[in-house]
């Protein structure tokens, strides 16, 4: 039976180490780290997520500002807030929550963020650089899978890591980084995607799975080889009787896999809280100029 990698618990740690060091520079006189957001529309899963991050905010003791528009808000409206933002000398990171409306060009409004204040790690500038194995903002989920295979000391080290899906924030920048020179990393990486062949073929030879692809209990254990370790990234609502109307379901069909593999995230309670506590990290890296000296 797989023992669990528990995201709750370490997200929770990393909080804790963040609320101390904020305390030391408040005490030392100087002003707390802040975090601010722009939404646009008002997309259910969104609001969400924005009024997670600025609750993250207040437990580590940054200060937050959001930034709202209506879904019909225009593009310039939205680049001349970020521009703003940019150069504000109180505001140490900024996110601009994703998806935008139609009417916006996500590449223009993602390439106007002043790299430096990119906590997401979404501007082609910091990609890059964490392609060339540079010092820059991870993207939050991929640096939560790190932090959490770090702490729980998982071997990497020549292992082979099946990725399934591609996608900008999740699966393609993890495939960069599980094959970088570095702890975790040094995996020999196979990215897979929707027009993989028997994806089966290449699940059962891998050492570590990572799915990312949305779509529920997808990865059964017949698929994995035993002792194999399981990182879950899926989220998706799947409706239900509950008072709620739905629960949240990863892409791995967790029973089955359990019985196979050494480690295993749960859902919820895995890869989630652990993606919220790397934003609050990269603001902190932010505001600490560890990236960027400037
Ligand atoms: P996405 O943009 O929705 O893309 C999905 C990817 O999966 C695509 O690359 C797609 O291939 C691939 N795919 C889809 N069906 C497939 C199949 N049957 N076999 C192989 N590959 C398949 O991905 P995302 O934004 O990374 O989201 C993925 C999941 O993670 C979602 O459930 C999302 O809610 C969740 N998520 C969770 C967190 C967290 O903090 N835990 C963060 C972000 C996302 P193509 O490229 O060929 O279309």
């Amino acid at each position: 039976m797989a023992q669990i990698l528990d995201g709750l618990k370490v997200s929770k740690e990393i909080k804790a180490e963040i609320k101390a060091d904020v305390e030391k520079i408040i005490a030392s006189g100087k002003r707390a780290p802040h975090l601010a957001a722009i939404l646009v529309g008002n997309n259910g899963a969104s609001e969400t997520y924005v009024a997670s991050k600025i609750k993250d905010c207040k437990e580590v003791g940054f200060t937050s500002s959001l930034y709202r528009f209506s879904s019909t808000a225009s593009e310039a409206e939205v680049l001349e807030k970020i521009a703003e933002l940019n150069v504000d000398p109180e505001v140490d990171g900024f996110i601009v929550q994703l998806p935008l409306p139609k009417q916006m060009d996500q590449e223009k409004v993602i390439m106007a963020i002043n790299s430096h204040k990119d906590v997401d790690g979404f501007h082609p500038e910091n990609f890059g650089r964490m392609a060339l194995e540079m010092d820059t903002f991870l993207p939050a989920t991929p640096f939560g899978i790190l932090t959490l295979l770090e702490r729980y000391n998982i071997e990497t080290k020549g292992k082979h890591c099946v990725i399934i899906g591609r996608s900008r924030i999740v699966g393609r920048p993890m495939s960069i980084l599980m094959g970088r020179k570095d702890f975790p990393g040094n995996s020999t990486v196979t990215l897979t995607h929707s027009y993989t062949p028997h994806i089966e073929e290449f699940t059962k030879n891998a050492d570590i799975v990572i799915t990312a692809l949305g779509d529920p209990h997808f990865l059964k254990g017949e698929m994995i080889k035993d002792g194999a370790v399981v990182i879950d990234v899926g989220i998706t609502r799947v409706e239900d009787n509950t008072e709620k109307g739905y629960h949240l379901a990863g892409d791995v069909d967790f029973d089955s896999c359990a019985e196979k593999a050494s480690w295993i995230t749960p859902v919820p309670g895995g890869v989630g809280p652990m993606t919220r506590a790397m934003l609050m990290k990269n603001t902190l890296l932010a505001y600490k100029h560890t990236i960027y000296k400037d």
